[in-house]
């Protein structure tokens, strides 16, 4: 153990998100002998992912569930769900991170309504070194009622994801001008549309902006809602001048839902049932005397619209960690070390290897971005990935450097990839996950072997913007 662990050792580790990363970490940090402490900004467990309850994950049960947490789920008389079935968000919450959440070991350990808003080096600016690595971290907690505390920490595991930063419309990755003043006619990544907010949607015309499978879901579930209520209209723009093979690797994906859902996209736009904007690259929105909006290009202007859906992908709050010292991509604003192996504007979605804490750290030490976080704007993210990142980083934490560099994942990956993700700069760009255009024409990944032992199997590569 190294002496400034020693040093801060009655500290606990401040994980920050109940998210499934967060609490697999929590479960991790545990079996290890660790004190966590998780901070999650929403009332209860996986407040992101009840977002976007309604949509169902192409992943099955036991690519969901982290080994660790399983461990601890055990002996509580929990039922693990049907390792074939595919829950939808509602149901990992409700039958999985709830659960988890409230076994005694973890319960006690976790905070809602805890926003972090910053984090620091007690005492210490980003400037000042000497002396640095000694001093416990400290974070910025706003609470729900508003107070705001500081809590000390001896590490720090970001798991907060990325739900909450959203990419904006502009086609230069900026917030297009007019998007702020659209208030009610906009909505970002996956509108539950035939949910309680249904009247907003049906018998409207939506354009959809995006390429990803976050645009999928949100396109099929608005055609099927066009389907029971008349008058319902799907416009669907993309930057890309062509639908290439934006609809992913259909029955070669490993993911099959994943790969159906792109088929079924297919289907709907082969069928006529939406119209199609390629080459559009937004600038601004005009809202028309009648309240109907205009989307507008260099090129020209689309026909009015009653609502947007925003699906670009997402991007990290770097914010949260700007006095500490971190190393992130310039381009995907992922860990440094990470970056290479999921920059989808030069990897394929197959590529991706499962990695730990080496590909994970920062300069500042014992700080440790994970989960969809850790991907920065890449949308290649999957959860059991994340759940070997969690191994690793608690492994690192505990000082057990030799299990924390073993990597334990294996990894069948995506048969069939787009190639690289060129978008024409497109911040979503991603080989496997329809947010990129291919360079070049589909290809066959291999199977990689399992190195040491114990983890689940799992598959790379995701998609969740
Ligand atoms: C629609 C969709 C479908 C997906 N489907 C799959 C799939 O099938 N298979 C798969 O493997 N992956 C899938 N993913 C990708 C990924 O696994 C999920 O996004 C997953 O939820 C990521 O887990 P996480 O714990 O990293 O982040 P999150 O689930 O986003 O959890 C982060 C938590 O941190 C909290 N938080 C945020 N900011 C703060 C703060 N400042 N302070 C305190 N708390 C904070 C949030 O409230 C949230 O509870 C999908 C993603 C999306 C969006």
């Amino acid at each position: 153990m190294s002496t400034r662990i020693a040093m801060n050792s009655n500290l606990p580790v401040a994980v920050i998100g109940a998210g499934p990363v967060g609490l697999a970490a929590a479960a991790h940090l545990l079996a290890r002998g660790l004190a966590p402490l998780v901070l999650e900004a929403g009332p209860g467990p996986g407040s992101s992912i009840l977002e976007w309850g309604h949509v169902r994950l192409f992943s099955p049960w036991n690519y969901v569930v982290d080994p660790e947490a399983g461990r601890l789920l055990a002996p509580t008389g929990w039922q693990r769900p049907p390792e074939d079935e595919y829950p939808n968000g509602r149901e990992l919450v409700e039958r999985y991170l709830r659960p988890l959440s409230q076994v005694p070991a973890l319960r006690d350990a976790i905070r809602y309504d805890s926003r972090v808003v910053s984090v620091s080096r007690a005492g210490f600016d980003r400037q000042k070194s000497d002396g640095r690595e000694r001093a416990p971290f400290v974070l910025r907690v706003r609470h729900g009622d508003g107070r705001e505390s500081d809590l000390f920490a001896r590490a720090v595991v970001d798991a907060s994801g990325t739900w909450h930063s959203p990419n904006p419309a502009g086609a230069d990755g900026r917030v297009a001008l007019g998007e702020r003043a659209l208030g009610d006619r906009v909505a970002y990544g996956i509108p539950d549309v035939r949910g309680p907010q249904r009247a907003r949607w049906a018998g409207r015309r939506t354009l959809v902006l995006g390429s990803g499978h976050s645009a999928f879901n949100a396109l099929l579930d608005l055609l099927a809602l066009a389907e029971e209520a008349p008058g319902t209209e799907v416009v669907w723009a993309v930057r890309r001048t062509s639908l290439g093979s934006v609809f992913g690797g259909g029955l070669n994906d490993q993911l099959a839902e994943r790969g159906k859902l792109g088929q079924r996209l297919r289907a709907q736009v082969e069928a006529g049932r939406l119209r199609i904007e390629l080459g559009f690259r937004l600038e601004r929105f005009e809202r028309l005397a009648d309240g109907s909006v205009v989307a507008r290009s260099a090129d020209g202007a689309l026909a009015p619209v009653d609502q947007i859906v925003v699906a670009t992908g997402f991007r990290p709050e770097v914010a949260l960690l700007s006095e500490l010292r971190t190393q992130l991509d310039p381009v995907t604003e992922a860990p440094a070390a990470l970056a290479p192996l999921i920059d989808p504007n030069v990897h394929s979605c197959g590529t991706v290897r499962p990695h730990g804490f080496a590909e994970l750290k920062h300069p500042e030490p014992d700080l440790y971005v994970i989960g969809m976080k850790s991907y920065g704007r890449a949308p290649t993210f999957l959860l059991l990935t994340g759940y070997e990142q969690a191994r690793s980083v608690a492994a690192a934490l505990a000082g057990d450097m030799a299990a924390a560099r073993e990597v334990r994942l294996l990894l069948p990956e995506t048969g069939v990839c787009g190639g690289s993700g060129r978008d024409d700069g497109a911040s979503v760009a991603g080989g496997c996950c329809g947010g990129g255009e291919p360079a070049g024409a589909p290809q066959q990944i291999t199977l990689r072997r399992r190195v040491g032992a114990g983890a689940a199997s799992s598959s790379t590569s995701s998609c969740g913007s």
